[in-house]
């Protein structure tokens, strides 16, 4: 056979390289713990992660070694993630919201060598560093003068100085780049190793148009945290395209982010439906306040977004929801919900639902679905079954070999997602597989009775899950908080939802609440919400 192509990796250093070549004076924004905006561009991040790969190297940091990061959304975080990929070391991103215990369990777990951590967490790392022997060294990211712990490293005197210039090392494509865990809501969380080339691949198609599009002229605003699943990939097609990106700090609130869009000139910000529920909310409140008219696409994944939210931004402010499915597992993105070119011009009550679901696979994302027996289910948009996917960027295992059980003998990953799939080939996520409710054997979607009451206007968020019953086994309970100043009675929200579902899909009982219990990455804790209320109709 005759030679073909060139065998060209597929690596983050040419991501890195490629943003100060094209892009040397495109600008990184970030919020400052203390609110001031910082700015820097894409030829100086390159050189400062040159200069943090000598650095690291000295401290003997080496291939495959495992350097953690402890940080908000910045560009020195964004240095760790080019950086520390790019000299061959894996970049491992601790996520902030973890117990000390989890995170003493995680960061033992991928054996971490050296942390680089945020000034304003050393107290969180206080209460778990003693537990990580591994740990050699620990890189602080200050923000004031205030003196380090001793034998602590500060990242700028380290940077300071080391060679702008690095002779990156050539890697094999397949080399682990970082390392990210699930946060999962039972058992231990697993470690998912991203390749160089399964970032990369996902990159480019991250920006495809009928994905997120990223391009050369976007101000892209990651608001989903840098230690959830590489932030979605996004600093990647930032640095891919040579992207404006804008970093929100520690500030997530809804007016914090608002006011840094309409001010950085955003054109795409990413986030989870609670980020998203907040700046709908404050948009509602006073329309005018706000210019988000640079802003052409507000990804929001991770969990469900509520139809009536996607819907609001669109009518009341004129604002485009992208919907996207994606999970740790797959590096992040697996689907995303484009209205096709048959119903585009079709109106809302045919495109809504569209745009509410989980979307269609991306480009190299296969997908299916199974019943409880294995069998693959048809696409017709009814039969629910546990989704399974595969394609270059979805795990192949988890780190250490755990949690074989999610992956099947002919290659396909499962994702604990029970889903139905349309002929069009679009996901609609009716729960977690331990999230179901099934009720006298009938599985009840929680999701699709979630989004009816969230469609109610006095309702802000609704979660619906399994309470026990005698003779059913299970039954629906849905936990509502109200929006500040409304009120509902049970009897109306569940007048509200009845048209649109069969009578036993109702729930047996609405509980009102201040708030509704969250995992660490923003989704509903169902779990929680069982303990406190699931025995609630045994008793009667
Ligand atoms: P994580 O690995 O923490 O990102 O969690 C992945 C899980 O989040 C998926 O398996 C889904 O259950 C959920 N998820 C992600 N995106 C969506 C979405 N757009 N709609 C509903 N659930 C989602």
């Amino acid at each position: 056979m005759h030679a073909t192509m060139m065998n060209f990796p597929l690596t983050i250093t040419h991501l890195l390289e490629r943003a100060a070549r094209y892009s040397p004076r495109r600008e990184i924004v970030s919020r400052r713990h203390d609110r001031s905006l910082h700015r820097t561009t894409w030829s100086e991040v390159r050189d400062r992660s040159c200069r943090l790969a000598h650095a690291l190297e000295k401290l003997g940091v080496g291939r495959g070694d495992r350097v953690a990061s402890l940080a908000w959304n910045h560009s020195r975080h964004l240095e760790l993630y080019l950086g520390v990929p790019s000299m061959g070391a894996v970049l491992h991103t601790l996520n902030l919201r973890l117990h000390p215990t989890e995170l003493a369990y995680i960061a033992r777990h991928a054996g971490d060598k050296v942390i680089v951590v945020d000034e304003t967490l050393l107290p969180l790392l206080a209460k778990f560093i003693d537990h990580v022997p591994c740990v050699e060294q620990v890189i602080v990211l200050r923000e004031t003068d205030a003196p380090l712990p001793d034998r602590y490293y500060d990242y700028e005197a380290l940077l300071a100085p080391e060679a702008p210039h690095y002779d990156w090392p050539a890697l094999d494509e397949n080399a682990a780049a970082m390392i990210c865990y699930t946060s999962g809501t039972t058992g231990n969380p697993k470690g998912v190793v991203y390749s160089h080339r399964s970032t990369v691949l996902h990159t480019l198609v991250e920006c495809m148009a009928d994905t997120f599009g990223v391009a050369e002229r976007d101000v892209v605003l990651p608001v989903v945290p840098m230690f959830h699943a590489a932030a979605w990939g996004l600093p990647f097609a930032a640095a891919a395209t040579g992207a404006k990106l804008v970093f929100p700090g520690p500030h997530l609130d809804a007016l914090s982010i608002t006011e840094l869009m309409a001010a950085e000139r955003v054109t795409l910000a990413a986030g989870v439906p609670t980020i998203w529920l907040g700046i709908l909310a404050l948009l509602d409140q006073d329309p005018k306040r706000f210019d988000l008219s640079t802003v052409r696409a507000m990804v929001i994944g991770g969990a469900a977004a509520p139809a009536a939210m996607i819907h609001g931004f669109r009518a009341r402010h004129g604002l485009d929801v992208v919907h996207a499915w994606g999970m740790t597992e797959t590096n992040p993105l697996g689907s995303v919900a484009k209205v096709k070119h048959a119903f585009e011009d079709q109106g809302d009550e045919v495109t809504l639902p569209i745009r509410a679901s989980q979307g269609y696979a991306s480009v190299f994302v296969e997908t299916r679905h199974v019943d409880d027996r294995g069998n693959v289910l048809p696409w017709d948009g009814v039969q629910m079954g546990e989704l399974e996917v595969r394609g270059p960027w979805v795990a192949s295992s988890y780190l250490a070999g755990e949690g074989t059980d999610r992956f099947t003998a002919d290659g396909w990953f499962k994702t604990g997602d029970v889903v139905t799939i349309d002929a069009e080939g679009y996901l609609r996520i009716t729960d977690r597989a331990k999230d179901v409710v099934k009720s006298g054997g009938e599985w009840i979607s929680s999701v699709a009775l979630e989004n009816a009451l969230m469609s109610h206007p006095a309702v802000l968020e609704a979660a619906v899950f399994a309470g026990r019953h005698e003779k059913w086994d299970e039954r629906p309970l849905a936990a509502v908080v109200l929006k500040p100043g409304r009120s509902a009675t049970r009897e109306e929200l569940i007048e509200h939802i009845a048209p649109s579902f069969a009578k036993f899909w109702m729930p047996d009982e609405v509980i009102f609440l201040e708030q509704i219990p969250r995992t660490s990455t923003g989704k509903f804790l169902k779990t929680k919400l069982r303990e406190l209320y699931g025995d609630l109709l045994l008793n009667r």
